[in-house]
């Protein structure tokens, strides 16, 4: 086999995506299963849509995860630079010509409005795909220099042969059916000199040596349109895998606007978000290990792991709950300093700490570890032990004014008055002898005074809320049931 050669393609009409970077990733561990190469191109030739920041963000965010180009804009190998499509568009137009040359495509100078025209009348006939109907296929030079003279400028079409077999077998589906009359005559180079998408893509990757192209199922129909420009260039084409579409949890196709997920790697990295648990994450969305229930991979055991016959053909679902179960698995395993790291930014955002010294906020924020789903999680869970403004909903209401929880409380208050160092073994010798003064034990004795505490039914250890509040304070709020 020759050397595996794999790239993740970004138009810089948006910054990373997660089915972006998830198709990255993809590639990226298939490379390195295969000791092959991960290029990053960029294919900028929507130019009315592509935005400013994005390219740069794209590099930057996929960096961000680990997903490291082997060749890039920033690490080119002269052997297949440029990596950005719009620095080579002689290349695309010398290509096309010499398929104009061979008979294989043509000028076309219809105009936009004829165009509308032309599928509004095949839309009247009942006809449901639009095709070019060939208007411009055989013009004369004569015909041509008079459209010339109006000033209007030539698209360039490939001529598609009549029933040509196009299908092929797809590395995740299996076989696929296409045939050329599925699809009209399309254009290649725009009036404006710019190659579409389908024709700059198959340039590059045969110059580039693509060996394998895996990306996502909204490209499932471009392949065929691919595979015949291959042919017309007697170039063998790289093998091809279309990767599932995500999901939401309701079965619906990730769209952009899907306000109930966070879909982009920067959004992830303001909310303090690990990039390894990211990956994690996305390793597992579309591709089933071969240890079932096995759920946390690093990187390298991704690798490992990685290959191309067990990725999923059924839409992958976004778990939300699962991404932050995975990110506060990671959180808990990172080491103090590079968690007091992703902390540091949100500890500045809370009041309450604002006059505490640095020591004293990370002593604070070390005890959320291992509770916390991801870093900017801190600000609520600290926020919420301060703010004693809080209203109790009705559960927690129901559960203060039972006749156990009231004395748990008090006894629990009245004992804390004793004690004057408030440490981890004085609040856990008097917990205990609490629960044995009153004969109540375990949750009924400790939710009331938790809820009380926190809003919360679960978290912290006790003693560490009383470390955080303080003994003072800590009996003020007991009080309350009293009220
Ligand atoms: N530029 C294309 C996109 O962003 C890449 C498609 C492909 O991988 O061929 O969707």
């Amino acid at each position: 086999m020759n050397k595996v050669r794999v790239r993740y393609a970004p138009s810089p009409t948006g910054y990373l995506h997660i089915g972006g970077a998830r198709s990255a990733l993809f590639n990226y561990l298939f490379a390195k299963k295969n000791n092959g190469d991960f290029v990053l191109r960029i294919e900028d030739t929507d130019i009315e849509r592509n935005i400013p920041g994005a390219e740069e963000s794209q590099i930057k965010d996929l960096e961000w995860l680990g997903i490291i180009a082997d060749e890039s804009i920033n690490k080119p190998n002269p052997k297949y630079a440029p990596y950005r499509q719009t620095e080579k568009l002689d290349l695309y137009r010398k290509y096309a010509q010499i398929l104009i040359d061979k008979g294989l495509a043509y000028e076309c100078y219809c105009t936009e409005e004829e165009l509308e025209k032309m599928k509004e009348e095949q839309l009247s006939r009942g006809v449901k795909s639009f095709k070019y109907d060939r208007h411009c296929l055989n013009l004369t030079e004569e015909e041509k220099a008079k459209y010339k003279a109006e000033g209007r400028k030539p698209s360039i079409r490939l001529k598609l042969p009549a029933n040509e077999d196009l299908s092929f077998n797809d590395l995740v589906r299996g076989p696929i059916k296409f045939n050329s009359n599925d699809f009209g005559d399309f254009v290649i180079i725009k009036s404006n000199g710019i190659p579409t998408y389908n024709f700059a893509v198959v340039i590059d990757d045969h110059l580039m040596e693509i060996s394998h192209v895996l990306r996502g199922e909204e490209h499932l129909s471009n392949t065929p349109k691919q595979l015949q420009i291959y042919k017309y260039f007697g170039w063998e084409p790289p093998k091809f895998g279309h990767m599932t579409i995500i999901v939401n949890e309701k079965g619906r196709k990730l769209s952009k606007r899907d306000g109930s997920i966070v879909q982009f790697i920067s959004q992830y990295r303001e909310l303090g978000y690990l990039p390894e648990a990211i990956c994690n994450f996305l390793f597992l969305l579309g591709f089933t290990p071969k240890e079932a229930n096995r759920e946390i991979f690093s990187l390298d055991e991704q690798i490992k792991e990685f290959d191309l016959v067990n990725l999923s053909k059924s839409p992958s679902m976004f778990d939300n709950s699962k991404l932050k179960w995975m990110n506060g698995q990671y959180i808990k395993k990172i080491d103090n300093n590079r968690y007091l790291d992703l902390v540091g930014k949100y500890l500045d955002k809370i009041d309450y700490l604002k006059d505490y010294s640095k020591e004293r906020k990370e002593e604070i924020a070390l005890i959320f570890k291992n509770e916390i789903t991801c870093g900017s999680d801190i600000i609520n869970e600290i926020n919420a032990i301060f703010d004693d403004t809080l209203a109790f909903n009705d559960e927690e209401l129901s559960l203060l004014s039972n006749s156990k929880s009231t004395l748990s409380v008090n006894t629990f208050a009245k004992n804390l008055e004793t004690i004057s160092d408030v440490n981890k073994e004085t609040i856990n010798n008097l917990l205990k002898e609490s629960q044995k003064e009153i004969g109540i034990k375990g949750k009924d004795f400790y939710m009331p005074i938790r809820v009380l505490l926190t809003h919360k039914t679960h978290g912290i250890e006790m003693y560490n809320i009383i470390d955080i509040l303080g003994k003072e304070e800590t009996i003020k709020r007991l009080s309350k049931t009293n009220d």
